[in-house]
Order: C-alpha cells, then sequence, then structure tokens
C-alpha cells in the first residue's frame, strides 16, 4: 500500500512516520475548509424520532422485489434467493476490524472501523477483494450480531463505521443500526462504495450515513461494461455522486482532523487512462466545483481476471498517473489525497 498524502501542487516527499507505529507511513492530517465541533452522528436524532425504524423499513420493502441497485433484478430476497450481488436478506461479512489505511480523515490516530460486505453489484474483473465480492466468503450475521460487531469497532476505539462495499446491504445494516445506537453506537457511519447507486436507494439513507466514500471508476460506458460488466454505471454513478453531495457536502473535520460529514471521491488511475481520468475530473469541477474533495488512487495492480485481459493486465505508469494528477490541478481540484507514485515507468 501506497502512503496517502494531501493534495499539494506540487507533490513532496511521504511526512516522517507518525508515532504509533500502526499508521507509520500516512501523512498528517490535510488542511480543511473549517474545523469545528463534530455535532452528533445524524442516525441519532433519526432514532429519537423514529425515523430510524421507517427507513429500515422501507429500505427492506425496496430487496422484495429487489430494486435497491441499478440493476433492479426484481428476485425476492426475503425469500431467500439472490440476485446479481449474490446476497438474500440477511448480512453476510467477511470481516470487521480496524483499518489502518484510509485516507488520513477517516483513519485518524486509531483507525477506521470497517466492516466487509460480502457480495457485490457490481463485477469488476480486477476486483482485489474478488474473494469476497464475487466468490461469496464470508459469514452470515443476524443483524444483532452486525450491530454487536459495530458496538466492538466503537469500544476498540475506531473513530467510525467504515461500511464497504454496503449498497445490496442497506436494509440490513439499518436494521443493525437501530440496534447498536440503542445500545450506545455513537461515531459517525461512512458509506465506501463503488458509487453504482440508485438514487431512490441513496434518499432513504439521508441522515443516517454521514460520510460518503464514493467511487467515480470510469468515463465511459465502454469501460465500465468492459471492467465492470455494467454499461450503464457512467450515468446511475453521476446522478449518485450529486445526490449524495447534496445530502452531506464537502468533507467537514473536528478538531482532531477527523471527518464527521462530507463526501470525498475515490479515483482509481487505469492502465492506458482506461478510467478517463480528466472526463471524471471535468464532470466534478462542472457539476460539483472545487469543493469538492478528491482521493486519486495509484494501487492498481491486475488481479482476478485482468491478468488475460490488455491493457488491464498491467500496472499504470508513473507517467499516466502524473497527467491524472495534472488534470486534477488544471481543473482547480485541490481538496483531497494523492497516493504517492510507485507505478511502473514508461515503457514497462
Ligand atoms: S442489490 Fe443485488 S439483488 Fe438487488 S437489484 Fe442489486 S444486484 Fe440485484
Amino acid at each position: 500500500m501506497t502512503a496517502i498524502q494531501p493534495m499539494k501542487s506540487e507533490r513532496t516527499e511521504a511526512q516522517p512516520a507518525a508515532e504509533t507505529a500502526d499508521i507509520a507511513g500516512i501523512a498528517e492530517s490535510p488542511r480543511s475548509p473549517c474545523f469545528d465541533h463534530a455535532p452528533h452522528p445524524g442516525y441519532l436524532r433519526l432514532l429519537e424520532t423514529g425515523e430510524l425504524a421507517e427507513r429500515a423499513r422501507l429500505l427492506d420493502a425496496m430487496q422484495s422485489p429487489c430494486v435497491l441497485c441499478p440493476r433492479r433484478c426484481g428476485v425476492d430476497r426475503k425469500s431467500g434467493r439472490t440476485g446479481v450481488c449474490g446476497a438474500d436478506h440477511r448480512p453476510k461479512i467477511a470481516a470487521a476490524s480496524i483499518h489502518m489505511w484510509e485516507e488520513p480523515p477517516i483513519t485518524g490516530m486509531r483507525g477506521s472501523g470497517t466492516i466487509f460486505f460480502s457480495g457485490c453489484t457490481l463485477q469488476c474483473i480486477f476486483c482485489q477483494n474478488y474473494p469476497i465480492s464475487q466468490l461469496g466468503a464470508g459469514r452470515i450475521l443476524t443483524p444483532e450480531e452486525l450491530a454487536r460487531q459495530m458496538l466492538r469497532l466503537q469500544k476498540r476505539g475506531a473513530h467510525n463505521i467504515n461500511l464497504v462495499t454496503p449498497t445490496h446491504q442497506a436494509p440490513a445494516f439499518v436494521q443493525a443500526l437501530l440496534v447498536a445506537a440503542s445500545e450506545g453506537l455513537r461515531i459517525p457511519i461512512v458509506y465506501n462504495t463503488s458509487g453504482y447507486e440508485s438514487v431512490e436507494a441513496l434518499r432513504l439513507l439521508e441522515g443516517i450515513v454521514d460520510v460518503y466514500l464514493p467511487d467515480v471508476k470510469y468515463d465511459s460506458d465502454e469501460a465500465a461494461r468492459l471492467c465492470s460488466r455494467r454499461s450503464d454505471y457512467v450515468a446511475h454513478n453521476r446522478a449518485a455522486l450529486l445526490e449524495m453531495w447534496r445530502q452531506v457536502g464537502p468533507i467537514r473535520t473536528d478538531a482532531e482532523g477527523l471527518a464527521y460529514r462530507g463526501m470525498l471521491v475515490r479515483h482509481m488511475v487505469l492502465p492506458d487512462n482506461l478510467a478517463g481520468s480528466e472526463k471524471c475530473f471535468e464532470f466534478l469541477a462542472r457539476e460539483i466545483g472545487p469543493d469538492v474533495w478528491v482521493s486519486l488512487m495509484n494501487q492498481y495492480f491486475p488481479a482476478y481476471k485482468a491478468l488475460q485481459v490488455p491493457p488491464l493486465d498491467r500496472k499504470a505508469t508513473s507517467d499516466e498517473y502524473e497527467s491524472a494528477f495534472k488534470a486534477l490541478e488544471r481543473l482547480g481540484l485541490h481538496n483531497g489525497f494523492v497516493q504517492e507514485c510507485d507505478g511502473a515507468p514508461e515503457g514497462e
């Protein structure tokens, strides 16, 4: 994993390692647009008013027949059937652990409490987590057991609950959140997603999710079809990003530099500019503006089926990554993070 640094017009060497060995290699928290006292997570207010239970009910109805994501498979997951994501109505997770390698406002000093859901609504041929996302690795829990995992992560010091690939499990995690919040959960919810989302489902998460961490993966449906087996990614992704932005706006951090609200968009540079990085950033700059936070990622390597599909059978070159970074600069998107460049040199 390469180190993540605050975005600057000229990248510098990584900051000295932090005092805790756990976060060696991660730079200090970035400048942020405002520092203030973090309010309570939004879900606590919804719990008090009874709205959280109503949202859980409405999300549950969306999976029978299932229209939770843009695929709209229409299967009745509550009767045990599964759609393309591979999940029925029960929460299935592969891991619940403290993660130290997210962006600094998510990781902080004590780490992010990640919960990796099994299954995925996309089928990316290069997925680095494919045993979890596409081969079904994981263990089925009850919502009460999932709530206990959230509380356990909070007790271990996690700064937030970071739901990884949660789209198809939204009914289950809101059901679990009802229990966990009633029993003392008080840390923000981070929604860590591929960005292939239905706006209808996202609207039911308003006030529940504190921090959105979506991808903008591609600027063309041809690339989305080749890489993720979906030809409707771009329109759904863009609509989802606008809805998330409407709900939470830019990243806001507390006095410790920890995100308590906002949206941070991730973009991973692909070989041969398959991701259309500059066009993705043009969309963000044009439709959202310079306040948006972007995390530019350089961690692509060929995994799973990508070894058989050029140009995905190689890493992005350092020139390709640099070109994406310059596009960010040119478009005035200065809030966010970049990873240290360790791409293959040109020609390899
Ligand atoms: S969440 Fe799963 S079952 Fe539901 S529409 Fe999406 S892929 Fe199909």
